[in-house]
C-alpha cells in the first residue's frame, strides 16, 4: 500500500513588522490621503512618485552612513545583476535624486509632495514598523527663511484640518556647515570628558554621530545632557537673524511653537532650521511629523548646489490618532437601498445606478435577505437614508425614501416617490 502522504501546511503569515490594511482601516487612510492631496493642491505643490527600490549608493551617499537608517536599519539586497539594492528608508534621497536626474532643477525651485511606504528594519512596537507610510513635503530650490515658516505652516495645517488634536512644534537651528564643525568640536570635548556617564548607546555614537547623542532617550544621559555646551552658542550672526525671522513669521502666523536645543534629527543632512511636530495625545513614539532644512542634499547627490527644506508626516502615528474618532465621520454611504423580490431586485440594479451617476455614494444590498435584516444593515452602514423598493415599487418605478438619522419619533415617517423625481433632485 502507498504510504499517505500527509501534508503539514504551516499558516503563513505576514513578516514581522509588516502589516495588512484590512477595509475597516483603508476608510481612514483614504480620508487622510484624499484631504492631503487637496490640501497640497491648494498650496501648489505637485505630487512626485518615485520607485521603492534605489540604488544602495543613493542612502549611503545621501543619509549618510553614520546614522542608525543606513547603519543598521536598512533592507538592502544583491539583485540578480548583482546590483546592490535598497528598499527605501526614506522619501527625500529619492526625490532630490529624481529631480536631478530628471533635470527639474534647471526648471526652477519645486514644490513637491510624496506619500507611500518606506522600509527600515526596527524593533516593531506601537507607532513603529518595518513598512511604515509616510506623507512628505520637498521645497527644492527655495533658500529663505519664509519658505521653511510655509511649508511648516503646510503641515500644521494639514494636522489641525484632519482634526488632530494636542499638537506641539518644536524647532531648533542647527545653523551652517560652519557652526555645526565648531559645535562639534565643542561638543565631543565635553562628551569625552563625561565619557563614562554616558549610557553604552551614546558611547558608540561618539565616535560616529556625535550630535546624534543630544537626541538620546536614556533618561541618565538625557540629565547629563542638561550640562553639555549649547548649539545655540555657536551660532554665527547671520544663523541667528535666520531662525529669529522664522520665530516671528511663526508668530505673526499664530503657529505656537517652542524652542528645543536638544532637537537635532537623526539625519546627517540638515542644517539651519529643524523641527518637530508630537502629540500629547501619543505615547513613546510621540513624532508625528518630522523636518528641517538641507541645504547640501542635491550637491551631495551630484546636482548643482541648490537649498532646500522638507517634511514627512509617518502614517501609522496620524491613524492612531484619528482612529480613535468614529469610522463613519469619514466614509459612510448617503443610500442605502433595500430591496427584495425578483423585478424588485432587477429594478434596484437601476436605482443604484441612477443615483451614483447623480455623484451620490449608494451602497446596494445583494444578499436578497428580509426587509428586517437589511434595514439592521442600513442602519450600521451609517447611511443617511434607506431606499426600500419591492416589486409593487419596481412596477410603478417608485421607491420608499426612510429616514434613518432624524429623531427617533420621526423615522417611521416615509415617502413615497418616483425615481425620476428623486433624481430630480440632483440636477
Ligand atoms: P524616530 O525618532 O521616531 O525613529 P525618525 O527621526 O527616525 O523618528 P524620520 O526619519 O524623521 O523619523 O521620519 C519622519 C516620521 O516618520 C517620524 O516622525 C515618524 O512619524 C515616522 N516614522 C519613522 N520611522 C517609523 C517607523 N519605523 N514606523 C512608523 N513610523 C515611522
Ligand atoms: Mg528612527
Amino acid at each position: 500500500m502507498a504510504e499517505v502522504n500527509v501534508h503539514c501546511v504551516e499558516k503563513l503569515q505576514v513578516l514581522r513588522g509588516m502589516v495588512d490594511l484590512l477595509p475597516s482601516e483603508t476608510i481612514l487612510w483614504q480620508h487622510i490621503e484624499e484631504s492631503a492631496n487637496r490640501h497640497f493642491k491648494k498650496a501648489g505643490v505637485s505630487e512626485i512618485r518615485t520607485p521603492l527600490l534605489e540604488a544602495t549608493e543613493l542612502f549611503s551617499r545621501g543619509i549618510g552612513e553614520a546614522t542608525d537608517v543606513v547603519g543598521k536599519e536598512m533592507y538592502s539586497f544583491l539583485d540578480r545583476g548583482n546590483r546592490n539594492c535598497t528598499l527605501r528608508p526614506e522619501g527625500t534621497a529619492s526625490v532630490v535624486r529624481s529631480v536631478i536626474q530628471n533635470g527639474l532643477t534647471s526648471q526652477g525651485p519645486q514644490k513637491l509632495w510624496y506619500s507611500g511606504p518606506m522600509f527600515r528594519y526596527e524593533r516593531p512596537q506601537a507607532g513603529r514598523q518595518r513598512q511604515f507610510h509616510q506623507i512628505g513635503l520637498e521645497f527644492i530650490g527655495f533658500g529663505s527663511p519664509r519658505s521653511e515658516v510655509e511649508a511648516i505652516s503646510i503641515a500644521w495645517d494639514l494636522l489641525k484640518e484632519l482634526g488632530v488634536t494636542g499638537l506641539n512644534l518644536e524647532i531648533n537651528s542647527l545653523g551652517n556647515d560652519e557652526d555645526r564643525k565648531t559645535y562639534r568640536k565643542n561638543l565631543v570635548a565635553w562628551l569625552e570628558e563625561n565619557f563614562k556617564s554616558l549610557d553604552s548607546d551614546s558611547q558608540t555614537r561618539l565616535k560616529k554621530n556625535p550630535l546624534r547623542i543630544l537626541d538620546s532617550k536614556n533618561p541618565s544621559t538625557k540629565a547629563l545632557l542638561t550640562n553639555a555646551p549649547n548649539l545655540k552658542d555657536f551660532l554665527s550672526k547671520e544663523s541667528k537673524e535666520r531662525f529669529q525671522k522664522v520665530e516671528d513669521e511663526l508668530t505673526k502666523l499664530s503657529i505656537p511653537f517652542e524652542v528645543n536645543p536638544m532637537l537635532v534629527r537623526g539625519l546627517d543632512y540638515y542644517s539651519h532650521t529643524a523641527f518637530e511636530i508630537t502629540s500629547s495625545d501619543l505615547g513613546a513614539q510621540s513624532t508625528v511629523c518630522g523636518g528641517g532644512r538641507y541645504d547640501g542634499l542635491v550637491e551631495q547627490l551630484g546636482g548643482p548646489s541648490t537649498p532646500a527644506i522638507g517634511w514627512a508626516i509617518g502614517m501609522e502615528r496620524l491613524i492612531l490618532l484619528l482612529s480613535r474618532n468614529e469610522p463613519e465621520t469619514y466614509y459612510s454611504p448617503t443610500y442605502y437601498l433595500v430591496n427584495r423580490g425578483e423585478q424588485a431586485e432587477s429594478f434596484a440594479l437601476k436605482v443604484a445606478r441612477d443615483l451614483r451617476y447623480h455623484n451620490q455614494n449608494v451602497e446596494l444590498d445583494l444578499s436578497s435577505a428580509a426587509f428586517s435584516k437589511q434595514l439592521k444593515r442600513a442602519d450600521r452602514s451609517g447611511a443617511k437614508w434607506a431606499v426600500l423598493i419591492g416589486d409593487t415599487e419596481a412596477k410603478e418605478h417608485e421607491v420608499i425614501l426612510k429616514d434613518l438619522r432624524s429623531k427617533k419619533e420621526e423615522r417611521s415617517k416615509e415617502e413615497r416617490l418616483k425615481l425620476k423625481d428623486l433624481l430630480k433632485r440632483f440636477s
